[in-house]
């Protein structure tokens, strides 16, 4: 919080332009400014929060828009804003998601294929989320100053739409019709600073640990059309100490049409996207309850350009929907009402989908039974019989074609199966290697699925590679999607069973799940593959790669590259195969189905080890500068010593002359180099361990 108090004492006192407020035409509501402690952001629903760059006189760039988009705001002698215009020239050109010769659909930016419009009809009136599209002529449009032209194919088949704005357009300000408050104040950092919004998401408030999740059966119905979903999560709790009150959360966008609790109905507040719910009397320590939550709404869409998940809602190339969640760092509560708190699994889980006629809906876990509606709907009844991280908790949504073997069974779209049986044919060995490694596949019980989906993740005994067949305008390279299957499988060892406490220990998921990707790589491409792995991993070395605790900091850096190459030196540096991984084994059956912190870890690694590795992962975790190792040679005498921030550092590394590994201390050593040495050949061995040399 102490960045948030700095940011606030920093902002003027003096009287300014107060630029905040609901901006539009005339008679519509397209957008908000907000004004939050580090600035002011432009708030769309479809969009999310755009950072306001100032550029003084009432003058702000938009963060990261492009074409470049300036905003001016003109006031009026007190100082109110009589209008706002926003200067973006320039051509943006949408590609239709299924071709079609209609108009209606969907449609993804080119140079973005997250971003998604959607031409609707509203009675004869086409529109364009809110605003209409009026008709110039056949294909051409106008939207407020923009002009919309829909281009054919020769079969007359709708394919792109051409926006070109010329330059400026006016908005005015209007009186408040209470949009939402944001959903997230900010992409948060390090530097931004945090929020009250985020310690609500990431922190273990009281309202949270004083009751443990046990189970949630949650049943939704999916509305590809609408991008909507509506449905009930039943949470049974344990009450860890005598409460009132407690906290759920589910995001703000997402109506609450009630809560039960003993067949009553009860109040509740709403702070951001965390809901206080009211008991009638206290709930004692020990008490076993059941809340019913019943909701609806349309979540929020992905946006990557500030790592924030949500629905994506796409189509297949066909034209079916094809829709996934995707809400790791954003937390499933972007979809559905729980404890989004990676600290608390519930012990299993139900999930029953309910999707269109013709769709499949899967889920994490064993598929117990389908059942067909009335309505021609199907109900899809999943069950997950270990603990589950909350946004790992999935619905994938298709044209699905099922395939099996004797312990994974497959989903593609029909159009892929072919190619699916190529991506998905090393999955069985790669089952065993991971078993040999890192001991049994936590989730036995509940099957281990592979399924083709918009985006790769890591969702449990559920695992995505991303799409198998790409998407228009995509691309696809076969050998990334068996990397990216290495990779996401992993997680069910670590990141699924053994899972981080807190957002700032992602490490533990996405280092062993990177350096498991060097493994497969050995394994099934041989010890040059691996090799050239492992000098692709280029860490930053900005910022340290432990977070920010209790505000949920979704901050990816070089957790992914620099975790990986520590996990490779401290291999190497232990120099005994079985030793390492038989630690890696013990840390997955000593923390199986549990969430732990960076220390948890590192104590199971020195305890299975038996030796104290606490400033290897200090240095590398907590620091930004690598280990330097200090030598010098004069007269066959090797001298040597690591400079390090951890005090007291110490690692053996390895020369090509010599014995195998060095002992290294922060003291100053030296060695005779053998007889047969050519003191000029010596090189210290940065390929397997990464660290910087300084030769006096
Ligand atoms: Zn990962």
């Amino acid at each position: 919080m102490k960045h948030y108090l700095i940011l606030l004492a920093l902002l003027p006192f003096a009287a300014s332009a107060q630029y905040a407020g609901e901006y539009g035409t005339a008679d519509t509501t397209l957008f908000q400014i907000l004004q939050r402690p580090d600035g002011y952001y432009l708030s769309t629903e479809h969009y999310g929060n755009i950072r306001m760059i100032p550029e003084g006189g009432g003058r702000f760039t938009l963060d990261r828009v492009k074409p470049v988009a300036i905003v001016d705001f003109d006031t009026n002698s007190t100082g109110q804003v009589t209008r706002m215009l926003v200067h973006q020239a320039g051509r943006f050109t949408w590609i239709k998601d299924t071709l079609s010769a209609s108009l209606l659909g969907s449609y993804h930016q080119d140079i973005d294929a997250s971003l998604h419009i959607l031409i609707h009809q509203d009675g004869e009136q086409l529109k364009m989320e809110t605003k209409n599209l009026d008709q110039l002529k056949r294909d051409k449009y106008r939207v407020l100053d923009d002009t919309y032209t829909f281009q054919r194919d020769r079969n007359g088949q709708v394919e792109r739409l051409l926006i070109d704005r010329i330059g400026e357009q006016v908005y005015l300000p209007r009186k408040s019709q209470g949009l939402q408050p944001a959903l997230r104040m900010h992409a948060p950092d390090r530097h931004l600073g945090f929020t009250r919004a985020d310690t609500l998401e990431g922190a273990p408030l009281p309202a949270r640990t004083c009751y443990d999740v046990l189970f949630y059966d949650l049943d939704v119905a999916l509305d590809p059309s609408q991008r909507s979903v509506q449905g009930r999560n039943r949470i049974r709790f344990r009450a860890v100490r005598d409460f009132d009150s407690l906290q759920l959360d589910l995001y703000a966008n997402l109506r609450i049409d009630r809560i039960l609790y003993q067949g009553h109905e009860l109040t509740y507040h709403r702070e951001y996207n965390a809901v206080y719910v009211d008991f009638p009397s206290t709930v004692s320590q020990g008490t076993l309850g059941e809340l019913d939550v019943q909701y609806h709404g349309k979540p929020i869409l992905p946006d990557p350009s500030v790592l924030q998940g949500g629905i994506l809602w796409l189509h297949d190339t066909l034209g079916n929907p094809w829709a996934e969640s995707v809400c790791q760092g954003t937390g499933g509560s972007l979809w559905w009402p729980g404890k989004d708190l990676l600290s608390d699994k519930p012990d299993s889980m139900r999930i029953t989908l309910t999707a269109p006629a013709g769709l499949t809906a899967i889920s994490n876990g064993r598929l117990l039974s389908t059942h067909k509606m009335p309505d021609g709907r199907s109900r899809f009844e999943w069950y997950v019989s270990y603990p589950i991280l909350n946004y790992n908790v999935v619905f994938y949504l298709g044209d699905y074609v099922h395939f099996s073997d004797k312990r994974i069974d497959y989903y593609c779209l029909p159009y892929s199966l072919d190619k699916a049986k190529t991506v998905f044919g090393g999955a069985p060995a790669m089952m065993d290697l991971y078993e040999r490694d890192f001991g049994p596949y936590p989730f036995a019980g509940d099957g281990f699925k592979l399924v083709e989906a918009p985006y790769p993740m890591e969702h449990q005994s559920a695992v995505s590679p991303g799409p198998i067949t790409p998407l228009p305008g995509g691309t696809y390279d076969q050998a990334e999607v068996i990397r990216t299957l290495w990779h996401e499988s992993a997680h069910e060892w670590w990141g699924n069973s053994v899972s981080c406490a807190d957002f700032a220990d992602l490490w533990i998921h996405e280092a062993f799940a990177t350096y498991t990707e060097v493994l497969a790589y050995t394994a099934f491409s041989g010890d040059k593959a691996a090799a050239d792995y492992l000098r692709a991993q280029v860490p930053v070395n900005k910022e340290p790669i432990i977070g920010v605790y209790n505000v949920n900091y979704f901050y990816l850096g070089d957790m992914y590259s620099k975790g990986c190459l520590l996990l490779n030196t401290l291999r190497h540096a232990i120099h005994n195969d079985s030793l390492f991984f038989g630690a890696l084994r013990g840390i997955q059956s000593q923390w199986r189905f549990r969430s732990i912190t960076t220390e948890d870890l590192i104590r199971s690694f020195n305890a299975f080890t038996g030796k104290d590795y606490t400033c290897v992962f200090d240095q590398y975790l907590r620091h930004t500068a690598l280990p330097v190792l200090e030598w010098s040679l004069q007269d066959r005498r090797f001298r040597y010593r690591w400079q390090a921030d951890v005090p007291g550092f110490q690692m053996p590394i390895r020369i090509n002359l010599g014995p195998v590994l060095l002992s290294a201390t922060s003291e100053w050593q030296a060695l005779n180099l053998p007889e047969s040495a050519s003191p000029e050949d010596l090189r210290v061995d940065t390929d397997e361990f990464y660290v910087r040399t300084v030769h006096n």
